[in-house]
């Protein structure tokens, strides 16, 4: 067996694993409130609940015992197995293969360690960024990124939400501010704040002049960004993307599924859209609907891959099989009456679960 389990899979089993799917596998739970279950302790004796689960942070605590800790935690204790034992369980649970690798040479362990310090980099790089072009928007309103903002009507709370930016017009204000805060510029290329010229192999910031959208993994970590550009004729790509980095691998992430999770999960369906201002737009009309405050189960693939009806990660991540049944405008949801739309789309199209509806066209 391999003991020597790495990083980028226990990550992936934790994004998998659910911790309500896999405690309620082994007892039975009763839903508290919002996100939350309740159920006799496993692990002392008990005539009411005091063993509670909160799926938000995927985590457990029994009041009784004093007992707590996230799925991995929760498997060591009830199967009375150590770490890299529960590891393999639950990557069986949740059909995560574990690679057969196993670290005898010093010189492989060293370098997967130096991994690992990589992937940590390139996160705290990442949130730096994060708050750092949110913050570019916030304090240059007069910006033409900030222009363009409003003329897509997004307020501040949504823009907020979804941590929006705005990417300076500048080849090195990226660099300059990465540099200042203690990274090397290689550790920013290698996250892909930074690109270099091909021919000249000059190296500047990837996003300029742009409108920027954070892209979170399921523990809501931001593993990349996506730029789109705020020109209406642009020569230039309508998106520029991160590329792939030990953090990000296309494919394996739906936008904003940490904040659709829930309801997707309670609802049984999901609406996928095509572009990040779908999405945002989407989650707008949602909210603006006082009586469909929970018509959040909207996430969306990232291009280049297809989360179609059978695919197996969206089966993975939620546990229920989807199917497209019907498409509809984006532009239908941003109109005055967009939350209506969306609950009849939704409630026509949705009456069951196991659907999902598809959201065309790109904003
Ligand atoms: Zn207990």
């Amino acid at each position: 067996m391999n003991r020597a389990i790495p990083d980028e899979i226990v990550d992936e089993i934790r994004s998998r694993c659910n911790i309500v799917d896999i405690i309620g596998s082994y007892i039975p739970l009763k839903k508290a409130g919002h996100g939350t279950w309740k159920a006799l302790c496993p692990f002392h004796q008990e005539k009411t609940p005091s063993f509670n689960i909160s799926e938000q942070n995927q985590h457990y605590h029994c009041f009784g015992c004093g007992k707590g800790g996230d799925v991995f935690s929760f498997v060591m204790e009830r199967e009375g197995v150590d770490f890299p034992n529960a590891i393999h369980l639950l990557a069986s649970k949740c059909s995560v293969v574990i690679p057969e690798k196993t670290y005898t040479n010093p010189e492989e362990r060293r370098q997967a360690q130096e991994h690992a310090s990589q992937r940590e980099r390139i996160y705290a790089i990442n949130e730096e960024f994060a708050a750092w072009y949110a913050a570019q928007l916030r304090e240059h309103p007069e910006s033409p990124v900030a222009q363009y903002l409003l003329t897509r009507g997004i307020p501040d709370d949504i823009a907020a939400r979804f941590r929006i930016g705005a990417a300076p017009d500048s080849w090195d204000a990226s660099f300059k501010h990465g540099t200042a805060l203690g990274f090397s510029e290689h550790e920013l290329f290698e996250s892909g704040i930074l690109t270099s010229n091909e021919n000249s192999g000059k190296i500047y910031d990837r996003f300029r002049n742009r409108l920027i959208f954070p892209i979170w993994n399921e523990q809501g970590k931001v593993v990349a960004f996506s730029a789109r550009t705020i020109e209406k004729n642009s020569e230039g790509a309508k998106y520029v993307n991160s590329p792939e980095t030990p953090v990000f691998k296309k494919g394996n992430i739906l936008y904003a599924l940490p904040l659709a999770r829930q309801d997707i999960q309670k609802l049984g369906f999901v609406i996928l859209c095509e572009g990040q201002l779908d999405v945002i737009a989407m989650h707008r009309a949602g909210n603006n609907e006082t009586s469909t405050s929970h018509w959040r189960a909207i996430a969306m693939a990232i291009k280049g891959h297809r989360w179609d009806s059978g695919s197996k990660g969206f089966r993975h991540v939620f546990s229920i099989r989807l199917e497209f049944i019907a498409a509809h405008d984006h532009s239908d949801f941003l109109r005055p009456n967009a939350g209506s739309i969306l609950r009849n789309a939704v409630t026509t199209n949705v009456g069951i679960a196991d659907k999902q509806i598809h959201i065309k066209k790109c904003a």
